[in-house]
């Protein structure tokens, strides 16, 4: 089965040691024949990317580590016309920097954007899952090891059932199998205050009912007025807010397609009867 990596983005604190601890690793040495050294700009075989989501001030953010799947069925592999890029007994793929000819054919390929291209060297580069270290003893690439929060993990597939049965994977639709398994990537959220604009005061205890799809989702606001539905799948919603003594408020075609939404301060209308 081979060695995989390991994503739990709820443990990833954004702290960057992994794209440092890479960078540290190959900028500068020569690593050769598993790569010859990454230039000091330009590349990142493993770049954290941060996403932020809803606005001031209920705003999330989580971070999501991407480096080469090292795919099953790598585009990589077939694209190169000088067969240097190789999959290793343990999964591992390889681009091999003596016989890759620089034609940059894998950096176009590849639909991770993985591959990385050396002005320098005319070379085509990227993540080689450490095997420099891995086949001198160390049993974590750089990057794993460094990561103070278990967020990143690597070992053999077999061992690792527990955390991929039911992870996700980047893009599956590539068709390339990719290797690098992800849990706990965050939905999206719809969070608002409800507030009495004439009291000037929150409401507490407000029942508010999330629907979309005929799936309906319940929520009562909190001590501040705040009510947050979290780790929405993407898409339209329509909102209900219900408190005695209030009207109704209906709010619709709430859009968290791209984003997250924060819907502000919700003032409710007292009922005619008040
Ligand atoms: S992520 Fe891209 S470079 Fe890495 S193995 Fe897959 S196709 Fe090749
Ligand atoms: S496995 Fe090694 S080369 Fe790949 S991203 Fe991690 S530190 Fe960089
Ligand atoms: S080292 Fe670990 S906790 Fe820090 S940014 Fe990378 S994955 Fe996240």
């Amino acid at each position: 089965m081979g060695k995989i990596f390991t994503v739990d983005v709820a443990k990833c604190n954004g702290c960057y040691n992994c794209q440092l601890a890479c960078r540290d690793e190959h900028v500068g040495n020569d690593w050769a024949p598993y790569a010859r050294p990454q230039p000091e700009n330009g590349q990142f075989w493993l770049r954290l990317t941060d996403h932020p989501q809803g606005t001031i001030p209920k705003v999330r953010i989580h971070y999501v580590a991407q480096l080469c799947n090292h795919c099953r069925d790598a585009s990589c592999i077939g694209a190169c016309p000088q067969q240097a890029i190789y999959r290793r007994d343990d999964g591992l793929v390889i681009i091999d920097p003596e016989t890759c000819n620089g034609c940059g054919d894998c950096v176009s390929a590849c639909p991770y954007d993985a591959v990385f291209f050396n002005d320098e060297l005319k070379i085509a580069q990227k993540c080689t899952g450490c095997a420099h270290l891995l086949d001198n003893g160390f049993k974590l690439p750089r990057c794993v090891d460094a990561c103070p929060t278990d967020a990143l993990g690597f070992g053999e597939e077999d061992d690792l059932r527990d955390f991929t049965v039911g992870a996700e994977v980047r893009q599956p639709e590539t068709g390339c199998a990719p290797r690098v398994y992800y849990r706990n990537i965050p939905g999206k959220f719809v969070a608002a205050t409800v507030y009495d604009p004439v009291e000037r005061e929150v409401v507490i205890g407000a029942k508010v009912r999330l629907t979309n799809g005929g799936k309906t989702r319940h929520s009562v606001t909190d001590a501040y007025g705040d009510f947050w539905f979290e780790d929405l799948p993407a898409g339209k919603y329509d909102l209900v807010i219900e408190a005695k003594g209030f009207e109704f408020k209906n709010i619709t075609d709430i859009d968290a397609t791209e984003n997250s939404v924060n819907l502000g301060d919700v003032a409710l209308q007292l009922t005619v009867n008040n």
